[in-house]
């Protein structure tokens, strides 16, 4: 490993900010594209929203912690949440699969997140919570 970040936060939706700069400053090592660098961006807005209002179910009191590693040209960034978790991984990442489609959510997330990164994992247990992995 070549470098490493650690940025844990409160689940509110101020600190969605903190963890996009937080990432896309640590990428700037590798010299990213503009686009590149706003993919990332994305999915990390996608990962952190998703622990707040369905991890915490907007509990603003749960920790969310963001781990970004490098190994030579590549980042790895993992998003974890110790909420909920998700009943069923292969119905959440199916496009338009929301369980708050009250709350004028597409159910787009995942479909987005998955399409940016060259990679991406979704780890998850009931109860216990969830952890999103990408490379980029
Ligand atoms: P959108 O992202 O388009 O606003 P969405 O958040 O419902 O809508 P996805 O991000 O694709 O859509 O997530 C799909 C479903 O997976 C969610 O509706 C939710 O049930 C579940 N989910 C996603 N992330 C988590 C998480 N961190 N903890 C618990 N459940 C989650
Ligand atoms: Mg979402």
């Amino acid at each position: 490993m070549d470098n490493e970040m650690t940025l844990t936060f409160l689940a509110r939706s101020e600190n969605e900010s903190l963890a996009r700069i937080a990432v896309t400053s640590f990428m700037a090592q590798l010299d990213p594209t503009v686009e590149e660098l706003s993919e990332c961006k994305t999915i990390v807005s996608e990962a952190v929203s998703n622990a707040i209002i369905h991890g915490y179910a907007n509990n603003p009191n749960g920790m969310i912690t963001v781990h970004a590693t490098r190994f030579g040209a590549e980042i790895s960034v993992a998003i974890k949440d110790e909420g909920c978790g998700i009943a069923n991984i292969e119905q959440a990442r199916e496009p338009l699969y929301t369980t708050k489609p009250e709350l004028e959510r597409s159910g787009m997330g995942f479909t987005i997140m998955e399409s940016f990164a060259d990679f991406l994992q979704i780890e998850s247990t009931l109860g216990e919570g969830t952890i999103i992995t990408f490379t980029k």
